[in-house]
């Protein structure tokens, strides 16, 4: 019997989870960043300015869905309060109901792994799914991030830090987290501030109606892929032990797992053999090199938390 990985039904929605605008330190107006990424075909923006929980109803149309979010930071005590040295934790918060008012603030909250997973777990029980955000601009290492505790997905690309030089691929801090046990999804993200910053990272988000509610649940399940401008990922299930992922026009395609188990194939779909781990993802990589990343999938053990 075939089971679906990602579902077999609805539409992908192409999404940019991670904006910033005039609310904050964005170039733009929410109204123009709407325009921006409405007219490039993007179907979900997640409005997260920093520390400011602002909703944006008055976005949303039949095509188009405004997210309600925040960027939160917790940074490390530094004189002045800023320094290039400083690691910082950033975290997106993405409030699942459309109706949320309120967000916990990060202010006060101490530079520490549990300090910070308390307070990821405090957002998560005001209803909102939180990423952890560019961990190479935020000069954060194994050290850190292995400390935090129950985020619902990690940026695996943001390109906003990867135009700034920052190499925010992190596809490694992924692995690190995830066979430290936790059990994340993997998102792509512009993180804008200004047009330099746009369409280059972004979440595939499979949903059955552009409406408020389904998109959250396909956030919650973890219905989606993240993207650079890689090859689309048409589907991904499993069949009689095999996993099949099929993509539009993938160079080579890569399966990645906790334990030195992994394949590599060339073309633009692949079969890889089910066995035991605790997890496995797939990378797909275009003829430019770009890349799509599935989450990772637990197929036998450990329940997500
Ligand atoms: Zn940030
Ligand atoms: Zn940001």
């Amino acid at each position: 019997m075939r089971k679906y990985l990602l579902s077999e039904s609805g539409t992908f929605y192409r999404a940019n989870l991670h904006c910033h605008t005039t609310c904050s330190d964005g170039k733009y107006t929410p109204e123009e960043t709407k325009k921006f990424y409405k007219d490039e075909g993007y179907s979900i923006v997640a409005f997260t300015d920093h520390r400011k929980f602002v909703r944006h109803p008055e976005l949303c149309d039949d095509g188009f869905l405004a997210l309600n979010g925040f960027e939160a930071d917790i940074s490390e005590p530094t004189p002045g309060g800023w320094s290039l040295t400083m690691k910082t934790c950033h975290l997106c918060a993405i409030a699942l109901d459309e109706n949320t008012e309120t967000a916990p603030s990060c202010a006060g909250i101490s530079y520490d792994g549990e300090s910070i997973s308390a307070y990821i777990k405090s957002c998560k029980d005001a209803g909102f799914f939180v990423t952890y955000n560019h961990p190479t601009w935020s000069l954060e290492s194994y050290p850190e991030y292995m400390g935090y505790k129950g985020a619902d997905a990690l940026e695996i690309v943001n390109y906003g830090c990867v135009v700034e030089g920052f190499n925010d691929r992190n596809d490694h801090c992924y692995d690190d987290m995830l066979r430290g046990g936790e059990r994340l999804f993997a998102v792509g993200a512009d993180d804008n501030h200004n047009e330099a910053h746009h369409f280059g990272g972004y979440t595939m988000i499979k949903a059955d109606e552009l409406t408020y509610e389904a998109v959250a649940k396909s956030l919650k399940e973890g219905n989606f892929y993240a993207s650079e401008g890689g090859p689309k990922i048409e589907e991904l299930y499993i069949e009689d032990g095999i996993i099949h992922v099929k993509t539009d026009c993938a160079r080579e395609i890569f399966f990645s797992t906790d334990r030195r188990i992994c394949h590599y194939a060339k073309g633009k779909d692949a079969s890889f053999a089910l066995r035991e781990f605790d997890y496995f993802r797939i990378t797909a990589v275009g003829q430019d090199g770009k890349c799509s990343w599935t989450r990772a999938y637990f197929l036998f053990d450990k329940k997500r938390k």
